[in-house]
């Protein structure tokens, strides 16, 4: 645990929080920064799914500790999409703002900022010669 995590605090209710879901595992919080449509809008219901327990990254996580939260991650996102019926929940992680593990759902429509996200990054991909990808798997295997 942190001292300075703001998530942390958010678990041991030292610091305020749009609470939306909890387990022995996980919470879930709205994200106080919202994403914005072209025309202004807030497109609402952006979420955070925080495992109760201080890791910087989510496989730091133990593998049921890590089973509990996608479950909780499956749970709102079911929420989303009835409270909100956006064409697509989003879910993001990859730890770089906050170092406490986070998976980010984020609901989106076609043509939002969102799905235009996902079409620029069509630019950075290339299909991949097969004896590339031989080696690509060849090497995860490997690891023990
Ligand atoms: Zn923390």
């Amino acid at each position: 645990m942190s001292e300075e995590c703001i998530f942390c605090k958010i678990v041991k209710e030292e610091a305020d929080a749009w609470k939306i879901y909890e387990d022995e595992t996980a919470l879930c919080i709205l994200d106080i920064g919202q994403v914005v449509s072209d025309t202004g809008e807030f497109i609402p219901g952006r979420c955070l799914v925080i495992p109760r327990r201080h890791v910087a990254f989510f496989y730091d996580l133990e593998d049921e500790e890590a089973g509990q939260l996608f479950i909780a991650t499956n749970v709102i996102a079911r929420k989303l999409k009835k409270a909100f019926n956006p064409d697509f929940v989003t879910v993001f992680i990859r730890g770089q703002r906050i170092s406490h593990a986070h998976i980010i759902l984020q609901p989106s429509n076609r043509d939002d900022p969102i799905s235009k996200l996902f079409a620029s990054m069509m630019s950075f991909f290339k299909l991949a010669p097969a004896d590339l990808l031989d080696d690509m798997a060849q090497k995860i295997q490997e690891v023990k």
